[in-house]
């Protein structure tokens, strides 16, 4: 019987933090040419702060905030905490929420103190006929350039604030690129942001190619296009809107401080969810698989 979780080449691999679900797994380490990196959480460090409300005439920082933050309390994306928690330290419980609706990949919609509230991309905006004012469209492309994710807030339809949120890349990010290009793969950053984000976060990495804007559920086309391009895909998340193209990969490695629908996806865990150490696994995998053959 194949033990469900081992440690790839023992006593290193144990020190490391590698857990690989099966052997059978070894073989695709070796023939992965691609590595397909999910931006939020896995090349940055996933933690938001919120740095800046940019708000409409009329509309004051605070109120856009309360509002928000009362929708992003009930919901467990990155940027949802970031938004939440600056709200709750401006003062006051937040107001109660109802009608919640959480659109993956998109944002967040629903009823506060009887208004009805939507938080997110502007592609969420558009599905309700609505659109920044230019000053707000401009703070939103401003904020984009610095590598900032904008996201829009409208309530009563109207947009009325652009909230600006940072995220830093992780400090071992660029040297885990650098070694996994030594083994021979190729990094492409994958994300659900901002196509501008991507390319700034890409360029940080070190990263030359970048599919941006892509819904959760077409992450996994992305990984299939690319096997049906004559790839051998590895993909390293940690989302629940990961899991999926995880599976999908060749070979899968999810981060142990991720999601556990991710972990339960991937092939291979990097407990620490450090990225470093997914060149080290392909690495160690690589070579114990000869150590076996
Ligand atoms: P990633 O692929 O980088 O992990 P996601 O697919 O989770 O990103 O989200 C993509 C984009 O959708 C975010 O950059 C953000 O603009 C928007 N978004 C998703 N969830 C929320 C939310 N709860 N509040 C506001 N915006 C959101
Ligand atoms: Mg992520």
């Amino acid at each position: 019987a194949t033990p469900t979780a081992l440690l790839v080449g023992t006593g290193r691999g144990a020190q490391l933090g590698i857990l690989i679900k099966g052997p059978e797994v070894l073989e695709n380490t070796r023939r992965a040419d691609t590595i397909v990196l999910d931006k939020t959480g896995t090349v940055t460090t996933g933690k938001m702060t919120l740095l800046a409300v940019h708000t409409a005439a009329g509309t004051t920082e605070d109120e856009a905030l309360r509002l928000a933050g009362a929708l992003e309390h009930a919901s467990e994306h990155p940027i949802a905490r970031a938004v939440a928690s600056a709200a709750a330290e401006r003062g006051g419980a937040l107001p109660a929420v109802e009608d919640f609706v959480n659109v993956p990949g998109l944002g967040v919609q629903g009823v506060v103190e009887g208004h009805a509230v939507l938080v997110g991309r502007e592609r969420l905006l558009a599905d309700w006929a609505l659109a920044l004012p230019a000053a707000l469209a401009e703070a939103r492309a401003a904020a984009e350039e610095r590598g900032r994710t904008a996201i829009a807030v409208a309530w009563d339809g109207e947009a009325r604030a652009v909230l600006e949120i940072a995220d830093a890349i992780k400090p071992t990010s660029a040297e885990a690129v650098r070694r996994l290009r030594a083994l021979g793969l190729t990094p492409i950053l994958l994300t659900g942001d901002n196509e501008r984000v991507a390319r700034a976060v890409a360029a940080e990495a070190g990263i030359d190619e970048v599919i941006a804007e892509v819904l959760p559920e077409d992450k996994v086309a992305v990984v299939r296009r690319l096997q049906d391009e004559g790839r051998t895909v590895a993909m390293v998340g940690d989302g629940v809107n990961d899991a999926a193209a995880l599976a999908t990969a060749d070979l899968g490695l999810a981060m142990g401080t991720g999601t556990d629908a991710a972990i339960e996806a991937g092939d291979l865990t990097l407990v620490r969810g450090d990225l470093l150490v997914a060149a080290d696994a392909i690495r160690l995998s690589r070579r114990t698989l000869r150590t076996i053959k």
